[in-house]
């Protein structure tokens, strides 16, 4: 491992190699290292759903993700790897009139913005899901261009594509301190050794506050366990990944065939415990079940837990920390991490190479808690 380098980037999920990716590959700084505690994929970016949209209700959101789902589109030709990108769109479900206004507003925001949104009526998603009960559904709402892919082969092709321009990737090396001198960091220690640097980028998730406390800086995100499970491959059947926004169920099909989805479960109580339980299981089978009664045969083959980051406001901790300079955060991504990467890479990595500071990173900067200055977004899904 390395002694010195220009950046060190703390986690090398999906988030920490893109910004690496695009720091090397678009910026010329190679002398940058990505340093995981376990193996690629064991957080967050190996376990979700692999959802990418663009319907959201906030303006920075919609213009964001739209970006990031052609990124999600064209990752495949640039990394030269199969990514399994399905554009068959999103249809979320409003279960209530304040859900349905919700969605309305959202969709006018997104036409603004230049989406093809549409609001539909139960019927009309029975024509986009034909199999979908709609038993007190009372409005949908439908974009064909978003997309479901499988995050694997991004954290890969990331990782690949960051250590052919030079990036030093390593796994299984746990940061256990960053020392600061004069106001700015100036070293990271692990339990390989330790890395003398400038720039330190905490990009640890969930368990990013936990890295922060390394320099003395309090975050408000904090760790909450999801599960999701898979289903046996079936025929393709299912375009849209149908979202029910009032028990937080999800499900799509993937290109392999296999029902992925989740709900929420709110007893689940906050911290970094990844187990699985049979309460999660029945609880989707519950909801699956009320909005697509044909798949009450379909065996679940395999279910698994990961780490959504919260954060108060729902909305990410992103950029410099006041008072402590070369600390970078890129955190705080809740449940819709891994589809923010591709475009959140881009900017960071302008960012730490001296660049510009976005208006939207100083929006999502970690002083708005401080400051009172929180923000919103209606479309969580989980
Ligand atoms: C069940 C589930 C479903 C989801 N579905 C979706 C979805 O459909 N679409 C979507 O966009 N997002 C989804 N998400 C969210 C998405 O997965 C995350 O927001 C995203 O992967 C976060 O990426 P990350 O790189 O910030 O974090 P992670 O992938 O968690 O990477 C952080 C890394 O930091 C490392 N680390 C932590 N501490 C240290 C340390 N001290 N030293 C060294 N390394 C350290 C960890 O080992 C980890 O690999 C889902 C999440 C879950 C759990």
């Amino acid at each position: 491992m390395k002694t010195e380098a220009d950046v060190v980037i703390v986690g090398g999920g999906i988030m920490g190699l893109a910004i690496a990716y695009d720091l090397a590959k678009h910026h010329g700084q190679r002398n940058v290292v990505v340093l995981d505690q376990s193996y690629l994929c064991s957080g967050a970016s190996g376990r979700n759903g692999g959802g990418v949209r663009a319907q959201w209700s906030s303006e920075d959101n919609v213009r964001l993700m739209r970006e990031s789902v052609q990124i999600c589109r064209d990752f495949a030709r640039e990394h030269r790897i199969n990514t399994w990108f399905r554009q068959g769109g999103y249809l979320f479900l409003a279960r209530s009139d304040e859900k349905a206004k919700g969605l309305e507003e959202s969709a006018k925001l997104q036409n603004e913005c230049g989406l093809p949104t549409r609001m539909l009526t139960p019927s009309a998603a029975r024509q986009v899901v034909p199999e979908l009960s709609t038993e007190g559904v009372v409005a949908a709402c439908y974009n064909p261009d978003d997309a479901v892919v499988f995050p694997w082969p991004f954290v890969w092709g990331y990782a690949e594509g960051a250590r052919a321009h030079g990036v030093e990737v390593e796994t299984f090396t746990t940061v256990t301190a960053i020392e600061t001198t004069g106001g700015r960091v100036s070293a990271v220690v692990t339990d390989k050794g330790t890395i003398r640097t400038n720039i330190v980028v905490n990009a640890a998730g969930a368990l990013s506050p936990e890295v922060a406390r390394l320099v003395g800086v309090e975050l408000p995100n904090h760790p909450h366990r999801h599960e999701i499970c898979s289903s046996e491959p079936l025929k393709p059947w299912l375009e849209p990944l149908v979202a029910d926004l009032s028990n937080g169920l999800y499900f799509s099909q993937s290109t392999r065939g296999e029902i992925v989805g989740g709900v929420s479960n709110h007893k689940v109580p906050s911290g970094a415990d990844q187990r699985s339980s049979y309460r999660f299981l029945s609880l989707y089978s519950r909801a699956l079940l009320q909005a697509c009664p044909i798949l009450g045969s379909v065996k679940i083959l395999r279910q698994w837990a990961g780490l959504y980051d919260i954060t108060p406001d729902s909305n990410p901790i992103v950029g410099k920390v006041d008072g402590l300079n070369g600390f970078f955060l890129s955190c705080g991504f809740m449940g819709h991490g891994f589809m923010m990467a591709p475009v959140i890479g881009k900017m960071m990595a302008k960012v730490i190479a001296g660049g510009p500071v976005p208006e939207v990173f100083e929006r999502w900067n970690l002083r708005r808690f401080a400051q009172g200055s929180l923000l919103s977004e209606g479309m969580i899904i989980g």
